[in-house]
C-alpha cells in the first residue's frame, strides 16, 4: 500500500508515530514559511503541515501544489496545541509534520469545487460526475447505500433467503411502463425485453423449489420522466413459499427496523407500522403514500356542507362528490396574498378554487368569505369537528372524489412543508392493504391490475370476480414512508382458473396470454406452492434514510430527467459501421 493509515484515522495517541498518507489535498493554504494542507481521502481528512525551515526542499515543492492534486506524504504525527485543534474534523486534534512528500498526479482546475457544498447545476454535475463523488456528501449518500444493501444481505441470509440472479436479457415482463428492447442479431426481427421486475422469475424460482430467494435486482422501465424516476433503478426483490400476507409484512417490518435503528441515525416515528386500508388512506390523507410524520388528517363534512348555504358544496353533493377539510394549524392570520398563493397551489392540483376559513378567538368567530353561508351553530360544529383552535386556517375540497383526494394531499404536503413540520431525520413508514384489485380504463373500457396482473385477489373476494370485479380487493401491499411509496408486493394467483379470468377481465384473450406468459402458465400446472413477495425501492429508501430530495442523490452514475447520461454521452448513434445492418434494423426518425 503506499499509505500507513487512512485520513480518517489519526488521533491523538498516534502522536510521535512516523505514517505514510496519501490522497486528494481537498485545501491548502500558504502561510509564508508553512503550508498547510487538508489531506482528504475516502475516510476522512486529516492537517498536513510542511514547514520551510525545517524541510526547504519538501517545502518548494510543496507551494506549488493545488487542489484535487494526488500526493503521497510521510511524517510525523504531531498533537495539535491547545486552541488551534479543530473540533468539526474526528482527526483535529493531530495534525501531520510532512518530511516527505511525493506528487502522484497533478489535476486540472474542477469546474466545481470538491470541497465546498455549493449549489452546483446539476448538468455539470452529472457531466462530471467522477468529481461530484469525491464530494464529501456524495461520498456519504453512496456509503450509505452500501450500507443499506450490505445490511439487507446479511439479514436476508440470516433468514434462510437465497441470492439469486435472473437474466436481463429476457421477454416482457409487465409493471405497466413500456419495455426497452434489445434487438437480436442471430433472430433476426426479434427482440429481448428488459425485465421491468423479475417478477416472472421470482415466481418460477418459487415453481422450482427455493421457496426464500431475493436479489438486488436492476429494474428497467422506458416510462415518460416525469417525477423523480430513473430509466433503470434498483429494488431489494423477494420472494416466499407457503406464506400468507401477515409473514410477508412481519419480515419486511423487521427488516425495515432493524435498517433504520442499525445502520442509520434516524428515527423511526411509527413503530409498529401502522396499517390502513387503501380506503382509509385516501380518506385521511388523500394519498395512498402519506406522510404520517404530522397531522392534519382530511376530515369529511360532507353532511354538514349538505346542510349550508353554500352553491358550490350543495351543488357537489347533490352529485354525490364529498366535500373535505384540514385543519392547518397556525395559519389563520395568513394575508389575501399568502391565501391566494395557497389557491394557486390548489388549483394545480386539479380544484376549481380554494375556501378557507381562519378560525378566530371567540365562540364560533371566523373569517371568511363563505362564512354567511353558515348559521352559527354550523359554524361551531364545524370548528369541532376538524378540531380547529383560534389561529388555526380550515381548508376545503369539494369535486370529484379523486380530485378532492388529490387537492387536499397536496395542501397538506405543502402546508406541512411552510410550517416545517417535516424533519428529515424522522422516519415513518405505513402499510397500505386491501386495494382494490383493478382499476377501470376508461380509455380501453377494461380493467387494469392495479399492481400486475399476478396478483391474488382476496380469498372471500373471487366471487366478485364474475359479478362486480371493481369491488374485489387484492392481496396486495405497499409500504409508504415519508410520503413516498417505497415497497410494493403481494400474494401471487396460483391456481390456473383464477388466473384466467384475470386475464379475461384485463381483455388479455387466452391465446395473447399463453403467447405472452405461456411458459408461467405451463410452469404452474407442476405443483405451484402459494407464494407471494414484495419489492422495496433501493433508490427511494437510501433516499429517505439519506434526507436526499431525488433519488439522484443515492445513484453514483444516474440520468437526467430526459433519460441521458451526459458524462458518456447515452445514448448515441451506433459506433461501428454496419452495426444496424447486422441488427436487421433500419432507423426512421421523425419528422
Ligand atoms: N414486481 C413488483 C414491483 O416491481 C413487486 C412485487 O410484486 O413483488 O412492483
Amino acid at each position: 500500500m503506499l499509505k500507513t493509515h487512512n485520513c480518517g484515522e489519526l488521533r491523538v495517541e498516534h502522536a510521535g508515530q512516523q505514517v505514510t498518507l496519501a490522497g486528494w489535498v481537498h485545501r491548502w493554504r500558504d502561510q509564508g514559511g508553512l503550508v498547510f494542507w487538508d489531506l482528504r481521502d475516502r475516510w476522512g481528512i486529516t492537517q498536513v503541515t510542511i514547514d520551510q525551515q525545517a524541510t526547504p526542499e519538501v517545502h518548494a515543492l510543496a507551494k506549488d501544489v493545488r487542489s484535487e492534486w494526488v500526493v503521497q506524504i510521510t511524517g510525523i504525527v504531531n498533537q495539535r496545541p491547545e486552541g488551534m485543534t479543530n473540533p468539526d474534523l474526528p482527526t483535529g486534534d493531530v495534525e501531520v509534520v510532512a518530511t516527505d512528500v511525493q506528487i502522484l498526479n497533478q489535476a486540472k482546475t474542477t469546474p466545481f469545487y470538491i470541497n465546498k457544498d455549493e449549489n452546483v447545476d446539476e448538468a455539470l454535475r452529472m457531466r462530471y460526475r467522477y468529481l461530484d463523488l469525491r464530494r464529501p456528501p456524495m461520498q456519504h449518500n453512496i456509503m450509505l447505500r452500501h450500507n443499506v444493501i450490505r445490511f439487507i444481505r446479511n439479514y436476508l441470509a440470516d433468514q434462510g433467503f437465497v441470492e439469486i440472479e435472473t437474466p436481463i436479457l429476457f421477454k416482457t415482463t409487465p409493471e405497466g411502463a413500456r419495455d426497452y428492447l434489445v434487438p437480436s442479431r442471430v433472430h433476426p426481427g426479434k427482440f429481448f425485453a428488459l425485465p421491468q421486475s423479475p417478477q416472472q422469475l421470482k415466481q418460477l424460482l418459487m415453481v422450482a423449489g427455493y421457496e426464500r430467494y431475493f436479489q438486488i435486482a436492476r429494474c428497467f422501465r422506458d416510462e415518460d420522466q416525469r417525477g423523480d424516476r430513473q430509466p433503470e433503478f434498483t429494488q431489494l426483490d423477494l420472494e416466499m413459499s407457503f406464506v400468507e400476507r401477515d409473514d410477508v409484512l412481519a419480515l419486511i417490518e423487521d427488516l425495515m427496523t432493524r435498517l433504520v435503528e442499525e445502520v442509520t441515525d434516524c428515527e423511526l416515528v411509527t413503530k409498529p407500522f401502522p396499517r390502513l386500508s387503501y380506503q382509509d388512506a385516501m380518506l385521511r390523507y388523500g394519498s395512498d403514500k402519506p406522510d404520517l410524520r404530522y397531522g392534519m388528517e382530511i376530515v369529511d363534512i360532507t353532511p354538514l356542507a349538505a346542510e349550508t348555504t353554500f352553491k358550490v358544496f350543495t351543488g357537489n353533493v347533490e352529485a354525490g362528490n364529498p366535500v373535505r377539510a384540514i385543519c392547518v394549524p397556525e395559519c389563520g392570520t395568513y394575508s389575501r396574498k399568502q391565501l391566494s398563493e395557497l389557491e394557486e397551489n390548489a388549483k394545480a392540483a386539479g380544484a376549481k378554487g380554494l375556501a378557507w376559513m381562519a378560525v378566530e378567538e371567540g365562540e364560533g368567530q371566523v373569517r371568511s368569505p363563505i362564512a354567511k353561508f353558515f348559521s352559527p351553530e354550523q359554524i361551531t360544529d364545524l370548528i369541532a369537528r376538524v378540531g380547529a383552535n383560534p389561529g388555526d386556517l380550515i381548508l376545503f375540497a369539494s369535486d370529484a372524489e379523486t380530485v378532492v383526494c388529490e387537492v387536499l394531499d397536496t395542501m397538506r404536503r405543502a402546508m406541512a412543508a411552510r410550517l416545517e413540520l417535516v424533519d428529515p431525520k424522522q422516519i415513518a413508514f405505513c402499510w397500505i392493504i386491501d386495494f382494490p384489485l383493478f382499476t377501470w380504463n376508461e380509455d380501453e373500457t377494461r380493467w387494469d391490475p392495479s399492481h400486475h396482473l399476478f396478483t391474488s385477489p382476496m380469498p372471500e373476494d373471487v366471487p366478485l370476480l364474475d359479478t362486480d370485479p371493481g369491488q374485489a380487493r387484492g392481496q396486495q401491499y405497499d409500504l409508504a414512508c415519508n410520503g413516498y411509496e417505497v415497497a410494493g408486493g403481494s400474494i401471487r394467483i396460483h391456481n390456473r382458473d383464477v388466473q384466467e379470468k384475470i386475464f379475461g377481465l384485463i381483455g388479455l384473450d387466452l391465446e395473447d396470454a399463453k403467447e405472452r406468459f405461456g411458459h408461467m402458465l405451463e410452469a404452474f400446472e407442476y405443483g405451484t406452492p402459494p407464494h407471494g413477495g414484495i419489492a422495496p425501492g433501493i433508490d427511494r429508501l437510501v433516499m429517505l434514510l439519506a434526507g436526499q430530495p431525488n433519488i439522484r442523490e443515492v445513484i453514483a452514475f444516474p440520468k437526467t430527467q430526459q433519460a441521458a447520461d451526459l458524462m458518456a454521452g447515452a445514448p448515441s448513434e451506433p459506433t461501428e459501421a454496419g452495426q444496424l445492418e447486422e441488427l436487421h434494423i433500419r432507423v426512421v426518425l421523425p419528422d
